[in-house]
């Protein structure tokens, strides 16, 4: 965890905030609920044993430390608490339609868009790693949004060192394969060799082989999951909906967030797109908050 302080070289480096920070959506009832700005002053950090005793003082320094972080990057609003994750963990099943021959009898990792719950919450997944966006990392943290990275090796490989600073932030890392490809398109062997490959590297980089893979694209067929399964993954969720620096899309008709959905973004900046890492966030956050959902973390729920 990051410590209550806000560093303010970071401070002066933060992105410029949107056009649409002028109309922050901070009511005075939830500016009243977190102290009425007379909350604590610098608190030294989580778990130490300097934290004010009272714990309805620390949740209204933390509460106040949220909402400043939400007008800093720009929300509208702030971000929603997850709920405590799942004592018993739900049963993950593939989507229906997305199953491959052997699925059941061969126990291969389930394919699916949605996590069964009845919480009102999503999962946001980031994907390939070409972006390595500094702000981003600060603004993830400050505003303590879970989230799970996806690399392909050839767009993380120059620097390894950005997303073990993200690792260290308590976000999982996981397979994207080595190179990128569209795996139905290869052979068995091939297959076997970008996704346990890229074990390998994540092994050897980040100190753990992950248990989860997404496929490029989402595609995949039946020798992916057999290949997958067979270098230690156990599940492979693609997602329910994208969201773009500006706009979203949706697998389903009703062009809706549903409970559990997974969303996919990617690492993009600039380059890729007009905007940045921030900006696309922004969106996000912006709507899932608006829609009443909290971001919670997809290894809490597998
Ligand atoms: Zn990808």
């Amino acid at each position: 965890m990051r410590a209550v302080v806000q560093n303010d070289k970071n401070r002066a480096r933060v992105a410029k905030p949107a056009a649409g920070t002028a109309a922050l959506a901070l009511t005075a009832a939830l500016l009243a609920g977190c102290g009425g700005g007379s909350a604590p002053g610098p608190a030294a950090g989580h778990g130490g044993p300097a934290r004010p005793a009272d714990p309805r003082a620390r949740q209204a320094a933390e509460h106040a430390r949220l909402v400043a972080a939400a007008r800093r990057w720009g929300l509208d609003r702030v971000p929603r608490t997850p709920p405590a994750p799942p004592a018993r963990k739900p049963v993950i099943t593939p989507r229906d339609g997305f199953e491959v021959d052997g699925q059941e009898e061969e126990d291969l990792p389930p394919v699916f868009t949605t996590v069964p719950t009845r919480q009102k919450v999503v999962f946001l997944t980031i994907d390939d790693g070409a972006e390595k966006d500094p702000a981003f990392l600060r603004m993830m943290s400050e505003l303590k949004i879970p989230y799970t990275a996806f690399l392909s090796n050839y767009l993380v490989k120059d620097d390894y060192g950005y997303f073990r600073r993200m690792q260290a932030e308590g976000v999982t890392l996981d397979n994207h394969t080595l190179t990128h490809p569209y795996l139905p398109g290869l052979s068995y062997e091939e297959q076997k060799d970008e996704i346990c490959g890229m074990q390998t590297v994540m092994k050897k980089q980040f100190g753990k082989a992950p248990t989860v893979f997404r496929p490029p694209y989402g595609n995949y067929n039946g020798d992916t999951l057999r290949a997958a399964k067979s270098c230690g993954i156990k599940y492979a969720p693609i997602w329910d909906e994208e969201v773009f620096v500006d706009h979203w899309e949706y697998r389903d008709w009703d062009r809706s967030l549903h409970p559990g959905d997974i969303v996919l973004t990617h690492f993009r900046g600039r380059d890729d797109w007009d905007g940045t890492m921030v900006d696309d966030m922004r969106r996000f956050l912006n709507k899932v908050t608006a829609e009443g959902y909290a971001v919670a973390r997809l290894e809490d729920y597998l």
